[in-house]
């Protein structure tokens, strides 16, 4: 009897045992975790604060594909800010500090600024500017760079969660469209979806108080519904 009671008591040691080591595992666990998910975020703060003074030399920049310009960027002024483009991205490291959907977008607005005029994004643009005599391909060129340059704008005030900026429209045209997928972005996720009720009311309002700034074309060349500037022009 005494055996026994012994052997249960054994046992029940063994299990008490078992439950401190599997409890002690289990918090060493949610410790161990804790502690990732901080670096984590410590990392991703330390970022953050590194990507915005990058972006804002990669923002005074594009201060030149200004949407409130009056004309279109000329072939000059296209090849001064793709330079300077060009040297922000490898300055400081800049360049990998970017979101993959900025860095993209990046790449295609640097790019259309000077290529040729096949190898345009998007494809439908490069036809389109294809078929027009040599000076209004380079008007409507230099007007769409401008408004190319405002979606990259918009991507960046994104990736640090800034404000959106007004709106413009209430929703991309088919260029903006094109443009993104392009780029490998989708116009139906954030940030390019289009804005909810509470937005396009005050778009609305904005619009019919002539305070949303709104860019015209400036080129007389693009169609209402390739106008620039995006959802939120800046
Ligand atoms: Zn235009």
């Amino acid at each position: 009897m005494s055996a026994t009671r012994g052997q249960g008591g054994l046992d029940d040691g063994m299990v008490n045992a078992n439950w401190a080591q599997a409890a002690a595992t289990a918090i060493l666990a949610v410790i161990g975790l804790w502690i990732a998910h901080n670096y984590r975020r410590q990392v991703g703060l330390k970022l953050v604060e590194r990507r915005i003074d990058a972006y804002m030399g990669l923002w005074a920049i594009l201060a030149a594909a200004s949407p409130g310009r009056t004309s279109p960027l000329d072939r000059v002024e296209r090849q001064k800010v793709r330079d300077e483009m060009n040297r922000w991205y490898f300055d400081d490291g800049n360049g990998i500090l970017m979101s993959t959907p900025a860095r993209d977008l990046w790449i295609a607005v640097a790019s259309n600024l000077t290529c040729p005029v096949a190898s345009l994004r998007p494809a439908a643009l490069a036809a389109e500017l294809a078929s027009l005599a040599e000076a209004d391909a380079d008007r409507r060129r230099g007007c769409v760079c401008i408004s190319q340059a405002s979606l990259l704008r918009h991507q960046m005030k994104a990736d640090l969660s800034l404000h959106k900026g007004l709106y413009y429209r209430p929703e991309l045209g088919t260029a903006d469209r094109d443009f993104l997928r392009g780029c490998g972005i989708s116009p139906w996720r954030r940030p390019w979806r289009p804005p909810g009720w509470r937005a396009r009311t005050r778009a609305s309002r904005l619009s019919a108080t002539g305070a949303s700034g709104a860019r015209l074309c400036v080129c007389g060349g693009c169609q209402p519904a390739a106008l620039p500037p995006g959802p939120h022009a800046t």
